[in-house]
């Protein structure tokens, strides 16, 4: 960018301008990114792979406990019924808010476990949660606009606010208040200048739950900023420990202005079907849909037909994941409370533990010492071979995010390889 304005392109002979342009060499040597790429955090859970990877090819047993993906196979009457619609034909483009038949399952299935209202016209089907979040946010914000953002808070919604122009601003809590800010905490966060106010529940990286009374105390602090709207994604709520979900779009102070995001990825094991949703107050949605018009389009035509079938049939193989889960959570918790110095909450839902290592900060093993959870994981992966996530991705950094999404071996003799090399130091 900088070698263009000195030069003053505008004058170069076009030749010379387009040799300049394709030069390989040049894409090496001259910044042509965006300032808006560069601001873009790396993502750490592709560092941790990459450094796995790396430990791998040098003939190490790398257990990678980093991943945010169910270990579970997409259950068979999901696969078959996306193997039924490309037979029947589901090989093109559906509408760009999703399928007729996807979207009034939805429309149901928000009333039906969530109690929630959404007609189907205020629904939009997306490839994958992920995307739900970046339309919101792309719908939403203006350059300076403010987004609420509960900390600790899973990676992608910060760097997708800052990609949109907004600015995220964290309302933290730590472990020993099991990660739940206080609404009065909420309330001192809000500005003129906020647009929305973002959190999961169950969460990712924390498992925290909110309960009833905690989400309605949030919804009060809330219908005094008519301003402001509440995003709440809800894409671990089948992978919740305490047998009840509760949306905080139900409560009256916010429930006209409440979007709710949830996705097929965990609940169903379907991470690679690419396939999630939100419902949204009309404008909202309208917004959104136009949006992904331009971006992608609807998601793929035969994920939502299977979709469609997850939404609507037995949820056995999804309760079986759950209780999986839950047996492991108790495993790894009760194991890593052998290990001083690891503090954790009880994460009553997704497949995370996320444990406060602060205890460790200026200890050594004679080489290597910890300043910080960067320098932990660090230390975790190159010498137990256990790949971790530093908190400080998440808004947290005295923490490491544990996926137990993992057999239970593998869980086992992590823990017992992150003892054996955490006890010696001093
Ligand atoms: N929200 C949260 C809290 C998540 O953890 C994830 C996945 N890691 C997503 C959204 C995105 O899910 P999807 O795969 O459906 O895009």
């Amino acid at each position: 960018m900088q070698f263009f304005l000195n030069y003053n392109a505008k004058h170069l002979p076009l030749r010379l301008y387009t040799a300049l342009i394709l030069t390989p060499n040049m894409v090496a040597t001259q910044n042509f990114l965006s300032e808006r790429v560069q601001n873009l955090a790396e993502s750490e859970t592709l560092k941790m792979a990459r450094m796995a990877r790396e430990l791998r090819a040098q003939g190490h047993d790398v257990i990678s406990l980093s991943l945010g993906e169910p270990d579970f196979d997409t259950p068979d009457h999901i696969k078959e019924a996306a193997y039924q619609a490309l037979k029947d034909g589901y090989t093109k483009y559906t509408p760009v808010a999703g399928l007729p038949e996807l979207v009034k399952a939805i429309s149901e299935k928000f009333k039906r476990d969530n109690g929630l209202e959404y007609r189907p016209d205020q629904i939009v089907v997306s490839n994958g949660a992920k995307q739900s979040v970046y339309n919101i946010c792309q719908a939403l914000l203006d350059p300076g606009d403010e987004v609420v953002v509960f900390s600790p808070y899973w990676v992608s919604y910060v760097e997708i606010i800052k990609l949109s122009g907004g600015t995220p601003i964290a309302v933290y809590a730590g472990v020993e208040r099991d990660f739940k800010p206080s609404p009065a905490q909420l309330e001192e966060a809000i500005t003129e200048r906020t647009k929305f106010v973002l959190f999961s529940s169950p969460c990712n990286p924390t498992g925290t739950v909110f309960a009833r009374s905690e989400l309605e105390a949030y919804a009060k602090v809330l219908g005094r900023h008519k301003h402001v709207i509440v995003v709440s994604d809800e894409i671990y709520e089948y992978i919740n420990f305490t047998h009840e979900h509760v949306s905080i779009g139900i409560f009256p102070e916010v429930k006209d202005r409440t979007v709710t995001i949830n996705g097929f990825a965990k609940g169903f094991a379907m991470t690679g079907w690419r396939l999630g949703y939100m419902g949204a107050p009309k404008a909202i949605a309208d917004a959104c849909a136009k949006i992904q018009g331009q971006v992608t389009s609807g998601a793929a035509s035969f994920s939502q037909k299977a979709g469609m079938v997850a939404l609507t049939t037995d949820l056995g193989p999804t309760e079986r994941m759950r209780e999986a889960f839950r047996e492991r959570r108790d495993i790894v918790l009760s194991l890593l409370e052998e290990i001083p110095g690891i503090k954790t909450n009880l994460p009553d839902g997704a497949f995370y533990i996320f444990a406060d290592i602060s205890a460790f900060f200026g200890k050594s093993d004679g080489i290597t010492t910890i300043g910080n959870a960067d320098d932990f994981c660090d230390y975790i992966m190159n010498v137990a071979h256990v790949g971790l996530v530093s908190g400080s991705a998440f808004g947290d950094p005295n923490c490491f995010r544990l996926s137990y999404a993992a057999s239970e071996e593998q869980l086992r003799e992590a823990v017992r390889r992150m003892k054996m090399v955490l006890s010696p130091l001093r």
